[in-house]
């Protein structure tokens, strides 16, 4: 595939509409001018994906709403240098904004199918994310504390696991909730066992998968 000046054009729209809707950390809006989202679309959408709307990635899954993208990542606050873990690698986009932002990013996946797929991609791509296939519910445990952590699925709990990996003064963004939508959450850890949490809006995304549903 190629990113022609067409496709750049349409990127730099999209981070203005991004702008436009209220995003203002600039280094996510230039890693939105300067990642090739067509890249991690299914065939059938490539000509969308400059609309700031999520897609189908097989599998049931989606590649998030750039707009959803650029909120989540405003609220880690990334600084380079940053050791941050994703949970729900999907199509891998969202690692590449945080990479291009400087970050150190691991990233799990839950669905074996989608890993197999997003692994080779990023690399073909020269981005270099640490990738697990696992169950994000549980974190990475080995690689803990990280500095942010980012949940990019519904999760009807806070697992008490991400807490835990999380450093004194990490920023935890999730997705809380079983229904239509989910309130967007935004947790700092205070020291361990004291957090404070801010309520950021509702979004939708897909639902955290569990053991029992694969
Ligand atoms: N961040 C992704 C991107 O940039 O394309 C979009 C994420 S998609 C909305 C949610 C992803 O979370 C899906 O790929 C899904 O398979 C994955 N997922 C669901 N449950 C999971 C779990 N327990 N552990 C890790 N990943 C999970």
């Amino acid at each position: 595939m190629k990113d022609t000046y067409k496709h750049k054009g349409l990127r730099k729209q999209l981070a203005e509409e991004v702008r436009s809707k209220g995003i203002k950390d600039e280094n996510v809006l230039i890693a939105i001018e300067n990642i090739p989202r067509h890249f991690f679309m299914d065939s059938s959408f490539v000509e969308f994906a400059y609309q700031d709307k999520p897609f189908p990635i097989g599998s049931g899954q989606t590649i998030s709403q750039p707009y959803t993208v650029a909120f989540q990542t405003e609220l880690l606050e990334i600084k380079k240098g940053d050791k941050v873990l994703e949970i729900g690698t999907g199509s891998g986009y969202q690692a590449c904004v945080l990479l291009e932002m400087g970050a150190r990013v691991y990233t799990i996946e839950r669905i074996k199918t989608l890993f197999n797929k997003t692994k080779p991609l990023l690399e073909q791509m020269n981005y270099f994310p640490k990738m697990y296939y696992g169950d994000g519910y549980k974190g990475l445990p080995t690689f803990a504390p990280f500095d942010k952590i980012l949940v990019t699925a519904a999760a009807p709990f806070i697992p008490e696991a991400l807490l835990q990996q999380l450093k004194i003064g990490g920023i935890l963004v999730i997705p809380v909730g079983v229904g239509d939508t989910q309130q967007m959450q935004k947790i700092i850890k205070v020291e361990d066992g004291v957090f404070d949490t801010k309520t950021c809006g509702y979004f939708r995304f897909v639902p955290l998968l569990n053991d029992r549903t694969l």
